[in-house]
């Protein structure tokens, strides 16, 4: 038995093998002694790896000798193993959205964090309590799905009214600049914007940032494909939605890996 656990800025994920089946679970990091009362009772004397920004705390709720690994190294090991075999082949690029974004180069058996952004999933979930009062994560999702980011985003043909643009008319000119004097958030009055309406343009304006940032990283390392993790992605259609067409539109190859959240806890549990 072992685990490899990537303690990240919200959430706790567990790569772990017992009795020789391999699984993976997730906690909260803000109870983080939950993740430790499990681990303790699950896996009391398997040895366990860890990683991400909450990893020492953890390590010392576990309270036994513990491996730790660093978190790039960990997340770009850990890819590896959830790639089609084809993708890896040659370089790409690998955007990891978590409550940050945190981008990479990843070459063979080399990896480089070539930079990142503040903007990321705690973005989302962060805007979205202060502008809707929804504070739990598939409250937010689910209302941003019914959302149209129509109303609050100001596209390129707006600004050139009938004019011929000189971009895709159809392109965001402005995340938010559509929100005109006097609107309010949800009182169905004229001129008002739907919670729904509001945090769809929230993880628009985030799936766009996070987008464009990729592209130009990926052009200035000459490669194309750009392969997006993080926990950002699950149940958040519109991000997905958002970062693809993004993505595509710039020339870009956008890959979503399924489990890709769970990159760092398995960089880990490799290191066992
Ligand atoms: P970081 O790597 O930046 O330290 P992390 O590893 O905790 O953070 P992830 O787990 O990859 O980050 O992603 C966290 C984001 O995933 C949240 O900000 C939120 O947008 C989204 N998310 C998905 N599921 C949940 C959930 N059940 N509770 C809270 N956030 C969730
Ligand atoms: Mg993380």
């Amino acid at each position: 038995d072992a685990a490899g656990i990537d303690a990240g800025g919200t959430l706790v994920k567990i790569a772990y093998v017992k009795g020789g089946v391999r699984r993976l679970c997730k906690f909260r990091s803000d109870r983080l002694t939950e993740a430790a009362d499990w681990l303790r009772k699950e896996l009391p004397a398997a040895p366990l790896c860890l990683t991400g920004g909450k990893g020492a705390k953890l390590a010392a709720l576990i309270g036994r000798d513990t491996e730790m690994m660093p978190e790039f190294e960990a997340t770009c090991a850990g890819i590896r193993l959830l790639l089609p075999p084809a993708l890896g082949e040659s370089a790409f690029l690998l955007a990891n959205v978590g409550t940050g974004t945190s981008v990479h180069v990843i070459d063979g058996e080399r990896n480089l964090r070539i930079g990142g952004t503040g903007l990321g999933g705690g973005t989302i979930v962060g805007l979205a309590r202060l502008l809707t009062g929804l504070d739990e994560y598939e409250a937010i999702v689910t209302a941003a799905a019914k959302g149209d980011r129509g109303t609050a985003d100001l596209k390129v043909r707006h600004i050139y009214e009938g004019m011929e643009p000189p971009i895709d008319g159809d392109l965001t000119a402005s995340n938010f600049g559509r929100v005109f004097p006097g609107a309010v958030i949800g009182s169905g009055e004229e001129g008002s914007i739907s919670r729904e309406d509001a945090l769809a343009s929230v993880i628009g304006m985030v799936g766009e940032a996070v987008a464009t940032l990729c592209v130009h990283a990926a052009a200035a390392h000459g490669v194309k494909t750009i392969v997006y993790i993080g926990s950002s992605f699950n149940g958040n259609a519109p991000l997905r939605q958002a970062v693809e067409s993004y993505t595509r539109f710039r020339g870009g190859e956008p890959h979503f890996v399924e489990n890709g959240e769970f990159s760092g806890a398995l960089g880990a549990l490799l290191r066992l």
